[in-house]
């Protein structure tokens, strides 16, 4: 086709090289300064060609495309979350909790010299628990002296240490062999791929926002499904609910009903949870307590589901509470704290009287449909074509990197690879990003652009 000089066999060519699918994704996590960001580079060996900007709801996060022994995939840097304002504790869970749901393999890094701290055997036991591989580092080995001190972290109970000098190079290969045999060859396939059978649905949200509440109310009114489908197969914690025509899956419900005190830890197992519902669904509705002032805890469930690469709802509950006053502030913490999924359906709901219960359907079904719409090639380099004709990327350096093509390489969520003659810069990718939505809509899904720079 002619599109602004793109050559079809080209883009095909391109894209192949880029691997339309997704790559598996490689979380490193670990305590501050026991050397990620050096084994980050270590592993990229300063080919950051490609940058990966996802703006999450709190943060930002990179994601660089790396290679060893010919097999490609995505490293995270989960370097410097949050430390400020969680406190180191709280940031290392959620680089935990990250890795939990959305890689397909963790390197966890530990510094070897100073041996496992309590914030380690914590995250050791997050790891566990989520079955994702792991792959241990033991860092700064720096040589043969400090080699027996990799051995200690054998307590840990994730398998052989790998001793590693991420500074030197000592070490990083043997290592990055394991890692490769714990990465999948590609993403495993999601729930959502396997189409057909109800929607599923992750009713998510801190303690006592009203998820129970909810879940009873709309099981209560309308028909709750006994049958079960042909063909599909029924969790016992999942709940099978007639909605409007349809019927739905609310997944991993058990936690929901039965509200489970833990005294000890009780955030990270809520945390997990969330994991594993998001990890189960299509779509996530989030609740929100419109009596309580927007908090960290909702934002960073917010980014879990985001992250997760689901489609979102937001419903705030307990509107019936709601005054003047507290509606004026809530509005006000929404622009401030949630500006960054505005995109996302807004239901404003009493799980106590009722109140538009209806519009949950809607909403739903608005944000599902977002999450599986794809741009044709032909139509996204047409706007790319404007969009760098009447928006050019500022120059750098005598140079002005262009956008040369794009191409739509996956949905559920909708993912874009741009092709590029020099690096974009953040603001501009997020621009990019801003004005595909603007031009395709996307309501209710989080949307992924990578860029790829032609050398
Ligand atoms: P991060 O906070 O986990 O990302 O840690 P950094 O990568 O920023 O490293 C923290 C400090 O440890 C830096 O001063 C690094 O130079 C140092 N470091 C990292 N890896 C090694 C290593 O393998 N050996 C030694 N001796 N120092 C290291
Ligand atoms: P969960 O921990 O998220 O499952 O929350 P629950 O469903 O247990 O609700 C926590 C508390 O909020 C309970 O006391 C509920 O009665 C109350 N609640 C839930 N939804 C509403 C609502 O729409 N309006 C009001 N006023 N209270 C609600």
């Amino acid at each position: 086709a002619e599109e602004e000089g793109f050559d079809a066999e080209e883009v095909d060519g391109e894209l192949a090289a880029a691997g339309a699918g997704p790559l598996p994704v490689l979380a490193v996590v670990g305590r501050p300064n026991v050397g990620k960001s050096t084994l980050v580079n270590r592993i990229l060996g300063r080919r950051e060609a490609v940058v990966e900007d996802r703006p999450g709801v709190t943060r930002d996060r990179v994601s660089y495309e790396a290679e060893w022994a010919g097999r490609r995939f995505k490293v995270v840097d989960t370097g410097g979350w949050e430390q400020d304002v969680l406190g180191i504790d709280a940031s290392v869970a959620a680089q935990a909790e990250f890795a939990i749901s959305t890689a397909d393999a963790v390197v966890f890094v530990v510094d070897a010299v100073v041996g496992p701290t309590d914030t380690d055997t914590a995250v050791v036991r997050l790891l566990r628990k989520s079955g994702k591989p792991v792959v241990l580092c033991a860092n700064k080995v720096d040589g043969p002296s400090t080699e027996a001190d990799a051995t200690y972290l054998w307590s840990l109970g994730l398998g052989e240490p790998h001793p590693v000098s991420a500074l030197h190079g000592r070490g990083t290969g043997d290592m990055l062999d394991a890692v490769l045999e714990a990465l999948p060859d590609a993403p495993p396939e999601t729930f959502a791929a396997v189409t057909g059978g109800p929607r599923r649905i992750a009713l998510i949200g801190r303690p006592n926002v009203g998820k129970s509440s909810l879940l009873n109310k709309v099981a209560g009114e309308e028909r709750v499904v006994v049958n079960e489908e042909a063909g599909t197969t029924r969790d016992p914690v999942d709940e099978l609910i007639q909605l409007g025509d349809r019927i739905w899956k609310f997944v991993d419900t058990a936690g929901i009903r039965r509200r489970v005190h833990l005294q000890e830890g009780a955030d990270y197992y809520a945390s997990l949870r969330t994991a594993a519902a998001l990890e189960k669904a299509e779509a996530a509705v989030v609740l929100i307590d419109v009596t309580e002032p927007i908090s960290v805890q909702d934002t960073r469930i917010i980014s879990m589901a985001v992250d997760a690469g689901r489609a979102l709802v937001i419903a705030y509950n307990k509107w019936d509470t709601l005054d003047e006053e507290r509606r004026f502030y809530l509005e006000r913490e929404i622009e401030r704290d949630l500006v960054q999924v505005q995109w996302a359906p807004r239901v404003n709901v009493s799980a106590r009287t009722g109140r538009h219960m209806e519009k949950l359907v809607p909403a739903l079904e608005t944000a599902l449909a977002g999450w599986e719409s794809r741009v044709p090639t032909g139509k996204l380099n047409a706007f790319l074509g404007e969009l760098v004709a009447s928006h050019p990327h500022p120059i750098r350096g005598g140079k002005q990197p262009r956008i040369l093509f794009g191409t739509q390489a996956g949905t559920r969520p909708p993912r874009f690879v741009l092709f590029a003659s020099g690096f974009l810069e953040a603001g501009y990718r997020r621009f990019v990003e801003r004005r595909l939505r603007e031009e395709f809509g996307f309501a209710g899904t989080p949307i992924q652009v990578s860029v790829r720079v032609r050398e």
